[in-house]
């Protein structure tokens, strides 16, 4: 396990924006195989739609991607701060594509954060499982001419999934979250974040309120999970890898992200 050799300099700081000078000189060891080290380089305020967050723009000395946090409340030294690692995804996110369900993730984890004292979505810059935009749109096209998910990984090269927690354990460990309570229904996210050192002290299911738009494509992923099959009948790469957990009751369910 690789754990930060200097965590004297990761010491907590009175407020979020103190965390630019005291990273300004900060060098260590780093995290996981390639010893990345991450450093605070701004802070600023963000209110969304989903709430008010303070978004935190993270250096990195590993792949010259800007990773960010949106922070809501006070993190700083928290117990028990309730965390998401999204992976980004331009298409979804942005796009609102429909062939994952990233933008659903996303919104309904900052609806969720911002409703509690304290939380963290780290928004982390691994397009396509870590394949990146381009190759996630070739793997598309190859999806579109008939091979499955896996043909299309094959062909172009790549595993299963390239995406790496190093950052953002690295970045938690920057905002001196003591313990988080992870979003997810993904148990290896959970020992990724362990591997590294954070203390997870809980995980709390990420359930996907359905509206009327995308009720049938939640139910889909969900009785389908593991093998996903978008409405044309073809299986697709799922980009954000937790198993859906889906409200269906519109009665029971939560407000919707949009
Ligand atoms: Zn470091
Ligand atoms: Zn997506």
């Amino acid at each position: 396990m690789s754990r930060l050799p200097c965590t004297a300099t990761l010491t907590t700081v009175p407020n979020i924006e103190d965390l630019v000078a005291r990273d300004k000189d900060h060098d260590c060891e780093g995290f996981g195989l390639h010893n990345v080290c991450v450093k605070v380089e701004a802070v600023a305020d963000l209110p969304t739609r989903f709430g008010r967050f303070r978004i935190v723009a993270f250096w990195n000395n590993r792949d010259g991607k800007e990773h960010i946090a949106l922070v809501h409340g006070d993190v700083l030294g928290a117990e028990d701060v309730v965390t998401r690692l999204h992976s980004e995804c331009l298409t979804g996110d942005a796009l609102g594509s429909l062939r994952c369900d990233c933008r659903d993730q996303l919104g309904v984890a900052l609806q969720r954060i911002a409703a509690e004292p304290c939380g963290v979505l780290l928004y982390l810059r691994q397009e396509g499982r870590g394949i990146g935009l381009l190759n996630k749109v070739k793997a598309y096209a190859l999806q579109d001419s008939g091979l499955d998910t896996v043909d299309a990984n094959l062909a172009l090269g790549f595993r299963d999934d390239e995406r790496d927690y190093a950052i953002a354990a690295h970045a938690l460990s920057s905002l001196t979250v003591k313990s988080v309570r992870l979003l997810t229904n993904n148990p290896k996210k959970v020992t990724e974040l362990e591997k590294y050192g954070i203390r997870v002290s809980t995980r709390i299911p990420h359930v996907i309120p359905a509206n009327e738009y995308n009720r049938f494509y939640l139910e889909t992923k969900a009785n389908r999970s593991g093998h996903f099959i978008d409405f044309e009948g073809k299986p697709h790469v799922a980009e954000q890898d937790d198993p859906v957990v889906v409200v269906t009751d519109s009665a029971a369910a939560p407000p919707s992200a949009e």
